[in-house]
Order: structure tokens, then sequence, then C-alpha cells
């Protein structure tokens, strides 16, 4: 097997690790072995039709170009190919998206949202299984499904998500995405142009409904009312139901019994707060996508730590830290540095209570000052490494962890990439033991101590 060969298969065994089963094993139904040939720093690859060419381009075409460009030193660009256009092959260096055809427009889904660019993570693993599932075999499995969550955590991108997949599988399914408090417009809308009809039609008529922010119809009871008649008129009919709320239905206020128990039938899911590690990965990918891929390696990692770490509880404005940062340095013509950041997000921060109640963000609060304290990165403190400035910060910090928070062993493992716990027992004795004859241990830990807990 040459190395293009070699790096697709890689490739492959990666998409099986992330992909549910069926998914997988139908897209490779429907893609070559083997590559077709390298030219140009482009890897090309022959798939049996336009559909499925279109569907890798949309959903997997940017995750399969980040493997490769992890696995590979060179820079290298996927090229997937229908059959029918191997007769142009010669002169077209890059795949077109074909999403033309599908009318966005009725749908009201945005084509940002797409599982390719939804970063997982520890918080909405199972959430985004499910929902790939449910694009799968929308109405077959989870039928409903109900998503909920803090704000900004990405459950209107997850159904979305669900949205843009169907549709690229299949254009002549019809979906509606409306935000729950569209939905009420709606209503008043078609009773005020004597048309109730209209509104029954567009409603039941759909294959999925995807209903977004249920909560906004709290009191408006009419509207339940309707909704609670369409809800039933597509799940009898096998149609996908997906709604998101920012609480679990046995919290939802002010919203009538019969709706609410009906959304405990479903399949209730929740998406969690991203732990540390999370948060860098989302920034990592952000700037993957946003910015010039040459100047994205100079990003220092201690730059996006320090975003991470003081924006903790909302996705929206994690990313948002990461935009108001760079500009900050490209305006000012300042170098792309930890100084400029914490100059350039200052005025941010001082704006904004600092969320660390979570003890799991307290957790990670413990890595991050432990990895500033050794000039190490969170990715490293994780990893598996035996250098001995890494393996040390990270047994303090697993000790701190311990003392401080009385966490479970077995918990602490997992937070330091799924270690046993009899690595953390005995990384925490190695330290206890050191303390008691290394001044200069003792004095780090202090230290240490004081910038955890402010006191
Ligand atoms: P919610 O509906 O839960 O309030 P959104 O879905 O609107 O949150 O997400 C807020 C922003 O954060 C969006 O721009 C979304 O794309 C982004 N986002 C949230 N979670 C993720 C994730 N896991 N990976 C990438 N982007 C995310
Ligand atoms: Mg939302």
């Amino acid at each position: 097997m040459d190395k293009y060969n070699q790096l697709w298969h890689k490739i492959k065994l990666h998409l099986a690790d992330i992909l549910n089963d069926n998914t997988y094993h139908e897209l490779m139904q429907n893609i070559d072995t083997d590559i077709l040939k390298f030219e140009n720093n482009h890897v090309y690859v022959k798939v049996k039709n336009a559909f499925t060419e279109s569907k890798i381009n949309m959903l997997y075409l940017s995750k399969i170009n980040t493997i490769a460009n992890e696995l590979f030193e060179d820079k290298i660009d996927f090229v997937f190919i229908s059959e029918d256009k191997l007769n142009d092959f010669e002169i077209i260096p890059t795949a077109p998206i074909d999403t033309q055809k599908t009318d966005y427009l009725t749908t009201s889904l945005s084509r940002n949202f797409t599982f390719d660019n939804f970063v997982v993570g520890k918080s909405n693993n199972y959430a985004f299984k499910v929902a790939m599932k449910v694009a799968d075999q929308p109405g077959v499995v989870h039928n409903p499904l109900y998503i909920f969550g803090g704000v900004g955590l990405g459950k209107t991108h997850l159904m979305q998500a669900i949205g843009n997949y169907i549709i690229s599988s299949d254009l002549n399914k019809k979906i509606i995405y409306a935000k729950a408090d569209n939905f009420i417009e709606d209503y008043k809308y078609f009773l005020d142009t004597k048309n109730p009809l209209g509104f029954y039609n567009k409603y039941r008529s759909v294959d999925i409904l995807l209903m977004d922010d249920i909560q906004m119809l709290s009191r408006a009871e009419k509207s339940q009312n309707e909704f609670f008649k369409i809800f039933d008129t597509l799940k009898n009919n096998n149609k996908q139901i997906v709604i998101t709320a920012d609480c679990a239905p046995k919290n939802l206020k002010d919203i009538m019994e019969r709706l609410t128990s009906r959304f405990q039938e479903s399949l209730i899911i929740n998406i969690e707060v991203p732990d540390l590690q999370h948060r860098v990965e989302i920034l990592r990918r952000e700037l993957k996508t946003n910015y010039d891929p040459e100047k994205v390696p100079d990003v220092p990692s201690n730059c996006l730590d320090y975003i991470a770490d003081n924006f903790v509880t909302n996705v929206r404005e994690l990313k948002g830290a990461l935009t108001s940062a760079m500009t900050f340095c490209e305006v000012n013509k300042l170098p792309v540095n930890l100084s400029s950041f914490k100059k350039g997000l200052s005025l941010l921060l001082q704006t904004k209570k600092r969320t660390s109640t979570l003890s799991e963000n307290n957790l990670d609060k413990v890595q991050s000052i432990v990895a500033e304290y050794y000039e190490v990165s969170i990715s490293e403190l994780i990893s598996k490494s035996k250098k001995y400035k890494i393996a040390l910060a990270r047994q303090i910090a697993m000790y701190l962890i311990r003392q401080l928070y009385n966490i479970p062993f077995k918990k602490i493992g997992e937070i330091f990439g799924n270690r046993d716990h009899s690595t953390v027992m005995s990384a925490v004795d190695n330290i206890d033991r050191e303390l008691k004859h290394n001044q200069l241990m003792v004095q780090a830990v202090t230290s240490l101590i004081k910038k955890i807990t402010g006191k």
C-alpha cells in the first residue's frame, strides 16, 4: 500500500470511530476502497454518485482534511469525485459543493450548523451520537427527541445539523425549523388572515419538525394547544419531532401538563458545559476554520488555555472571546501572545462575572493554574508524556485536586486522559512523600494552593 492509500485507510479508521456504525458503513459502501490518484497535493477518491459526493463535501470533507493534515506532514486536500464526473476529471481541481438544489429558505435552516463542524467532547458526546442516529433514520429511532441544556451550548446547532443532514440525504424531505416564538407569531398571523387551515397544513404536512426553545411557549396557551395537536399528528404518523429547551421537561414553567408529559415520554438528552480540554479543542477548530491556516500554528497554546479558562459556560462567548482577542492583536499590530490576549480581553472580563461554581470547572481551574505554573500546556498535562516537567506538573495537579476537592481517584483519572485510578493514587502518594522532605516542592504547592483558592 502506498503512503496515500495508507493515509486514506487511517482516515477511515478515524471516521469509524466517530460516526455511528450504520452511517459509517452506508457511507463506505459508496466510496472506493483505494484512492484514484495523487496529484498536486490532492488525493482523489472515487465515489459512486453525485449524491454521495455532495454529502461527503457537506458533512465530512473538512473533518477528513483535518485528520489528513494531522496525520501527514505535507498539506493535503482530499477530493471526492463521482463516477459520472470522471470524464471531466482533468479539469476539476476541487469538488464543488452541490447544495444549490436545496431549498434552504423554506426550512429556515442555516447551512453553518452541521455535524461536521460540531466539536464533540464528553459534555455532548451522547447528544451528538443520538442526533446522528435520528438524522440517519428520522421518525424511526428516538422520536420525539428532546434536547436540553444551558444557553450557548450547541442545542440549536445540533438540531439544525439534524435538519441539514436529512436535507443532504433526501431533498424531498419536508423540514420546518422554527423557534417557539416564531411558531406563536405564525399562529397569530394565520388567525389574523383568517386562515387557520393554512397553519395546520403548514405544520402537519412536514416530515421533520424542529422546534427550538420550546420554553418560549410558556403562557401562550392557544399556541400550546395547537402545538399539542400538531405534535400528536406528527408522532402518530412517524414524522420526526425534535425539541430543544433550556431545561428538562419536568422543569418547564407554565406549559400545560399534557404537553410536558408528552415530552417526558421522549428521549431526553442533556448537553452540558464542555470541560477545559473540550473548550480548547473548540477554539483550535475555530482557528482552523476561520483564520489563515499559515498563521494558525503561531497562536501559542497558552493563549487558548487562557480563553478557555475564563469563558467556561457558553460556547458562543468562548468563540466570541477568541475573535475579540485576535482582532485586538490585528488592529493594534500586536504579536499574538498571552500578554496581548490578556490586554485584549481585559475589558470583556471585567464586565463578565466569572463562572466557577461548577465543581468540574474548579477542576479545570486547577489544571490550568498548574499548567501555567510549570509552563506546560493543558494538552501536555493530560497527555501520556513522561517528560520530567510534564509528569511532575501532572502529579501535582492530581494531588491538589484530591486534597482540595476530595474527588474520587477514579474521577480524577478520567479528567487526566482516562487514566487508571491506581495511577492517580500513586501520584498522590508520591507527592505526599516528596512534601515531607522537599522544601522547593512545599513552596510550589503552597503558592499553587493560594492561586487556586484565592486565599
Ligand atoms: P444554544 O442553542 O444551546 O443556545 P447554539 O447552538 O446557538 O447554542 O450555539 C452557540 C454557538 O456556539 C453557535 O455558534 C454554535 O455553532 C457554537 N457551538 C456550540 N457548541 C459547539 C460545539 N460543540 N462545537 C462547535 N461549535 C459549537
Ligand atoms: Mg438556541
